[in-house]
């Protein structure tokens, strides 16, 4: 049996790269079979002292054995101008430069079936778009944060009225179309004008912190705390049945009452408590929170009252 590989192609490479010559970028050609130097183009050669003969992993990427990452058995080599053609890149610690190489099959003139290799610099490519991908990080870290800012009360930390309105509705929306019980709970500092007449604005405001805090931790993971506005507070109570959420307005009612607060000693909060009905809207839902807290103020505050919506609830 003859072998298939033929002998070691022509002394003269360069005369059979001119064409590649006038290109500027760098190209080299290797020999599949032995991973071999055939030729190299003028530009290859004003950049690296790759030679005719030479171990392409060797010359060029400075490597013992064929590469990781080389092409070669990933190319369809058999036919001469095939459009199969691989793009990989590679790091040159030589350097310190990113090249992008377009690896394609050719059959050189002595019959030898090779791949044309076209290197294109892209280092400065690299760094504009890992400096693009950082501006992007940053930019969208800032938007995070910027969101956040834009939701939360800057005094207490709770979520503000304008994303309670937006969860109000989401969870109207929601705990409707899946059949869902939802309750609220609103919330009033009792006799806060006289913490802010006696103690003064900033004494008030430590006051309202402290709620907030209260609020909180009295309230279960899925339950939204927000600040509604001033010394009002409100508690958006998914998948709760109304005496659910009474229960916890209890619960609460019970821990303002007792929690020590510096310089103005103590306060009590009232509690209106309702659940969302029929087709009603926030608006209803709000409107009749808000008349059970006037009903708390009324029958002589630090209490809990709550209203059942006339039409029945929702299940
Ligand atoms: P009631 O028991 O009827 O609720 O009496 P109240 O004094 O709490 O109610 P009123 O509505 O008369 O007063 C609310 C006070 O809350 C008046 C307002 O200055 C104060 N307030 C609202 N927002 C803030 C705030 O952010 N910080 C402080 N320190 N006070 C606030
Ligand atoms: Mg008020
Ligand atoms: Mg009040």
């Amino acid at each position: 049996m003859t072998t298939s590989i033929p002998p070691v192609g022509p002394t003269d490479p360069a005369a059979e790269v001119a064409p590649y010559d006038a290109i500027p970028f760098p190209i080299y050609v290797a020999d599949v079979d032995r991973y071999q130097i055939v030729a190299v183009n003028r530009a290859m050669r004003e950049r690296t002292a790759a030679q005719p003969g030479q171990f392409c992993f060797e010359a060029i990427f400075r490597q013992q054995q064929p590469c990781a990452f080389c092409t070669i058995n990933r190319l369809i080599v058999q036919q001469a101008g095939s459009a199969a053609s691989v793009v990989h890149e590679h790091f040159s610690d030589d350097d310190d430069c990113w090249y992008q190489t377009l690896n394609a099959p050719d059959v050189w003139t002595d019959g030898r079936r090779v791949q044309v290799s076209i290197v294109a610099d892209v280092t400065a490519l690299k760094d504009s778009q890992a400096q693009l991908a950082e501006a992007h990080a940053e930019m969208a870290l800032r938007n995070h944060r910027l969101q956040a800012i834009a939701v939360t009360d800057g005094l207490t930390g709770l979520v503000n009225r304008r994303r309670l309105d937006e969860i109000l509705a989401k969870e109207v929306e929601r705990c409707r179309r899946y059949g869902e019980a939802l309750s609220v709970i609103m919330i009033d500092v009792d006799h806060f004008k006289a913490v802010n007449d006696s103690f003064g604005h900033q004494i008030g405001d430590r006051v309202l912190v402290e709620l907030a805090g209260l609020l909180r931790r009295g309230s279960r993971a899925a339950d939204i705390s927000g600040r509604w506005g001033g010394e009002e507070f409100l508690i958006v109570c998914p998948s709760t049945e109304l005496a659910g959420a009474v229960a916890m307005a209890e619960k609460l009612r019970q821990s303002v009452e007792s929690h020590a607060i510096p310089v103005v000693g103590g306060t009590t909060s009232s509690f209106g408590v309702t659940q969302l009905s029929g087709t009603e809207t926030v608006t209803d839902l709000i409107a009749r929170a808000d008349t059970a807290l006037y009903r708390a103020k009324d029958g002589g505050r630090n209490r809990v009252e709550a209203m059942v919506p006339a039409g029945g609830v929702t299940d």
